[in-house]
């Protein structure tokens, strides 16, 4: 076993001062919609990052964690942050942005251990970097509160780290909760937690699918929705009504179909938000199928993997709706079903899908018998 495997207490010979934490999320719709200044809808996962912490007076950081190798070890000098295209550059994004903001981060120790899998789409990332955020705001009693540290959190991996992601994650690691669906302008950073019914719980299923060049493909998405954006004379695709099918279908191809998405799915958060209010789980469920054949058929970053995972799961009994979740080009689906029965639909859907050889899926929520 390496240190990193190994408690605070063993990995630094003292005691942590401070315990942080934060969720991972699943996002149930509104996807490539963040960096277009539109509307999404995640809610926090069961699973979490941990980090314990506790000061010292040298300037040195510390940063041990059980997640990456088994267990690995990093250090640098507050101050000194440089990316190393390491984990680390989570870690250091924080410290560096909060001192961008004034504060005079000290050294530290911090030990990280995380239930979030990481790279699966839901969100390790954001869930540390707000874990971490918060236990800095803890150790040095800073004034910020929860839209503060999305906000931090995101300067640190859009950067800092590098990574042209939207505000959703960061946004949903800090404010969401399990309960209730995290209704996120992410323009605006404006939000409303909206109750997820008693009567329904969610599926996460990964395909096991990762797409070797997903970060090379967002950035084409990205590119694409600006162009359509310039070429329809808004900001951004938030900007276009969504009366404007004619304006839309005119756009040269791709344009079209990706702005079509963006816009019809904005249009889908805001009929998912009054559908949840309106206890409505069949209009929910038919929106979750319509955002999934937008992402397929007109944003096209869905494969073919997700596609029969989606499709196995609506065929199940007591799914109301399922669909891709996360950036695509792999990754995992989230599926709506009725209270009870997400185990035996998951372990149905898996067992479905491991009859195509090489393919094998994991249940990622949803998977303990309730
Ligand atoms: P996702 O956020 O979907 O899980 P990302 O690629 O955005 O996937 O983030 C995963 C990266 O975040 C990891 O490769 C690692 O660099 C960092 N990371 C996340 N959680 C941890 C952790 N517990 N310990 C160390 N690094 C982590
Ligand atoms: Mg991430």
């Amino acid at each position: 076993m390496t240190a990193a495997a190994l408690g605070f207490e063993a990995v630094f010979g003292r005691p942590a001062a401070l315990v942080a934490e934060a969720p991972g999320r699943v996002n149930l719709i509104g996807e490539h919609t963040d960096y277009n200044g539109g509307y999404a809808l995640p809610t926090a996962i069961p699973q979490k990052t941990r980090i314990e912490m506790a000061p010292r007076d040298d300037g040195l950081i510390r940063v041990a964690t059980a997640n990456v190798g088994g267990g690995a070890q990093l250090s640098y000098r507050a101050g000194e942050e440089a990316r190393r295209g390491l984990w680390l550059d989570y870690v250091q994004g924080i410290t560096a942005v909060l001192r961008d903001r004034g504060v005079a981060v000290p050294g530290f120790d911090a030990r990280i251990a995380s239930t979030v899998p990481l790279g699966s789409g839901l969100s390790s990332s954001a869930s540390l970097l707000v874990a971490l955020a918060r236990g800095l705001r803890a150790m040095l009693a800073l004034p910020i509160d929860d839209v503060e540290i999305a906000r931090i959190a995101h300067a640190a991996e859009h950067d800092f780290v590098g990574a042209p992601v939207g505000r959703m994650d960061q946004m949903a690691a800090s404010l969401a909760d399990e309960s209730t669906a995290l209704f996120l302008d992410t323009r605006t950073l404006a939000f409303e937690r909206v109750p997820l019914p008693a009567e329904v719980e969610l599926l996460v299923v990964d395909s096991g699918v990762a797409h070797q060049h997903a970060s090379g493909d967002y950035k084409t998405r990205r590119a694409e929705c600006e162009r359509a954006a310039e070429a329809l004379g808004v900001p951004q695709l938030r900007d276009v009504d969504a009366a404007a099918e004619q304006r839309i279908a005119s756009l040269p191809p791709p344009l079209d179909r990706r702005a079509r998405h963006v816009v019809t799915e904005n249009v889908r958060v805001l009929a998912a938000v009054a559908a949840l209010r309106a206890g409505d789980l069949v209009r929910l469920g038919a929106l979750f199928d319509a955002s999934h054949r937008s992402m397929r058929d007109d944003f096209e970053v869905s494969v073919p993997a997700v596609d029969d995972l989606v499709e196995s799961a609506r065929a199940q009994p007591d799914v109301f709706g399922a669909r891709l979740t996360g950036g695509g080009f792999g990754g995992a689906i989230v599926a709506l079903v009725k209270r009870g029965s997400a185990a035996k639909v998951g372990r149905a859907v898996a067992d479905a899908y491991a009859r195509t050889p090489g393919r094998r899926a994991t249940v990622l929520v949803g998977g303990a018998v309730s």
